[in-house]
């Protein structure tokens, strides 16, 4: 606290990211990076593009929203792009809710979503999740100021089928509502309902080019949505930034667009190296929430998920924990390279 913030700064709760540690090389399993390298095609564009600073990006980032629209089968304009989706979630928050109504998220979800609504002073409510985990779709189909949620969900990794995605927008849209679904893991074995865009002009749908795209360092987010809802983001960013991608972001993350072939490839690897390790996982009697993302959200047996956690790190080993709830025996281990999984798997087997 300092004699110089104003009363918003006061009451903020801001989040804290996974660390990034610099004092020894650990296997970072904490913050759901993809192990392998962003495509080669990236690497060249923004190596092009470094002689060409002078003039700034273009603020509406026309070619990277042209190449989403052919890969999406979309319109450009039912595209809106960001510095990571986390800016976008921000922008979204002070779009589409309204501070006279609760709006809806998971109790277990991303906990980005209550540090957006305090920064925009927002009231929520956080409808609790089944025993197994899963998002109750009863309880997002009721009169609210409107609905986030990730698919798979943060940091459980389960996710909820199209169908019941869909049966949520369809309800808020006949009450006036939006549903924002962030499918910052969908590449990962979830359905994305970006094609249902173009029937539910409620419905904003937001990836992220940081886990799937190899490209946590890059900051770069785009959404789907309605093109009403799309402009509702651009005068918001024009209002803070009109340059939240630079041209590095720009050109890399359009490469990355075009290159799905090598992504389908690394991300199919990253899946094989889940399953296994979900099987590794079982036979030690770990008690593992199906996942549908990069990462595992996992129980030790006998072992509380403070001293499992503090077990990795002392074996070199970097994982998330959140010390609440019924979740504080679980602790979420994103997916490596197959050598990465080795090593937690070893650990693993002496904790136990
Ligand atoms: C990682 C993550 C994001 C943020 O991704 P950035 O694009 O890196 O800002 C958003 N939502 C969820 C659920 C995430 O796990």
């Amino acid at each position: 606290m300092n004699q110089y913030w104003n009363k918003r700064i006061r009451k903020l709760d801001p989040y804290v990211p996974g660390e990034q540690p610099r004092d020894k090389t650990y296997i970072k399993l904490n913050t759901n990076e993809n192990p392998y390298p962003p495509a080669p095609a990236v690497l060249d564009a923004i190596q092009k593009v470094a002689g060409d600073f002078r003039l700034y990006p273009d603020p509406g980032s026309l070619y990277l929203r042209q190449a989403l629209a052919e890969s999406y089968g979309l319109e450009a304009d039912q595209f809106f792009t960001g510095n990571g989706s986390d800016e976008i979630l921000a922008f979204c928050f002070g779009a589409f809710f309204e501070s006279d109504r609760e709006l809806l998220f998971p109790d277990i979800s991303y906990s980005f979503y209550p540090v957006y609504a305090g920064l925009w002073d927002l009231p929520y409510k956080t409808p609790a999740l089944s025993d197994d985990f899963s998002i109750k779709v009863e309880d997002f189909c009721v009169p609210c100021a409107g609905v986030v949620f990730p698919n798979p969900n943060a940091p459980t990794g389960k996710a909820l089928a199209l169908d019941e995605v869909l049966r949520i927008a369809a309800y808020q849209e006949k009450q006036g509502s939006v549903v924002i679904v962030d499918e910052a893991y969908v590449d990962f074995g979830a359905e994305s309902a970006i094609s249902a865009v173009k029937s539910h002009p409620n419905l904003l749908v937001i990836h992220t080019m940081s886990k799937s795209r190899s490209l946590a360092g890059l900051r770069v987010g785009y959404a789907a949505g309605d093109k009403g809802l799309i402009e509702a983001l651009c005068r918001i960013r024009d209002s803070f930034n009109s340059y939240t991608l630079d041209r590095a972001a720009l050109v890399g993350a359009e490469a990355a667009v075009r290159s799905e072939a090598y992504y389908t490839d690394i991300n199919k690897r990253i899946i094989a190296t889940r399953e296994r390790c979900i099987a590794a996982l079982n036979a030690m009697h770990f008690t593992v929430i199906p996942s549908a993302a990069n990462f595992l959200f996992v129980k030790a047996p006998g072992v509380s998920g403070l001293n499992f956690t503090k077990g990795l790190r002392d074996r070199g080993i970097l994982v998330r924990h959140w010390n609440k709830g019924r979740i504080a025996d679980f602790v979420r281990v994103s997916i490596g390279t197959d050598a990465d999984m080795d090593c937690f798997l070893a650990a693993c087997k002496e904790l136990i």
